[in-house]
């Protein structure tokens, strides 16, 4: 959010751990309140990016998988609409007992999985070994081509906590210029 012109900007909270937040309230304030802050980030990256970009924020995704255990999160299971290919959701109304109509009707709008996704029991994905393919790569920080997907990734930084984490420590990586998380190793 801006900070009206010419007023003091506000003091940035720093993350509660110098390594790593999970605390998914905290993640949506903090990024409610770094938002103007990760949009300029986007910009700079996009003019400065360094060549390896991608195999940086891929070892920034491993290192934050690593950390965090989805199996206690979920976030993006019960927060994000998903988009299922045809035959995916075939499977997965038939593991419902129901007909792709049915599945549809109870579960979709404009072609999009509602959230909660249905296949989600507790916080564990009952179809976990068949899921999606759009799973398997959430929250696609292991694409090709990372600068060219920064409006999907600032959206994901407020639901998963790995994006949350790999874009702050990059701002510090990258000494970016105004990133002033102080990371220890
Ligand atoms: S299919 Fe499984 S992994 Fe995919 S959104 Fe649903 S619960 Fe989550
Ligand atoms: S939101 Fe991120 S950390 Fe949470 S379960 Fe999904 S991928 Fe894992």
């Amino acid at each position: 959010m801006p900070s009206d012109a010419g007023m003091k900007p506000p003091k940035r909270t720093e993350l509660s751990s110098p390594e790593i937040e999970t605390d998914l309230s905290r993640i949506q304030s903090l990024s409610r309140e770094h938002d103007e802050e990760n949009w300029e980030f986007r910009s700079w990256l996009k003019q400065n990016a360094p060549d390896d970009i991608d195999g940086i924020v891929q070892a920034l995704s491993q290192k934050y998988f690593a950390l965090i255990d989805c199996t206690q999160c979920a976030n993006c299971c019960r927060s994000l609409q998903a988009e299922f290919k045809k035959s995916e959701l075939h499977t997965i109304a038939e593991t419902l007992g129901q007909s792709i109509k049915e599945f549809e009707k109870q579960f979709m709008s404009e072609g999009m999985v509602n959230p909660p996704c249905p296949m989600l029991d507790g916080k564990l994905c009952s179809i976990y070994d068949n899921r999606p393919e759009v799973c398997r790569s959430f929250p696609h920080l292991e694409k090709p081509l990372f600068t060219s997907r920064l409006m999907g990734v600032i959206d994901n930084v407020a639901i998963c906590p790995i994006v949350f984490n790999a874009y702050e420590e990059l701002k510090t990586k990258l000494a970016w210029p105004k990133g002033r998380r102080d990371l220890r190793h």
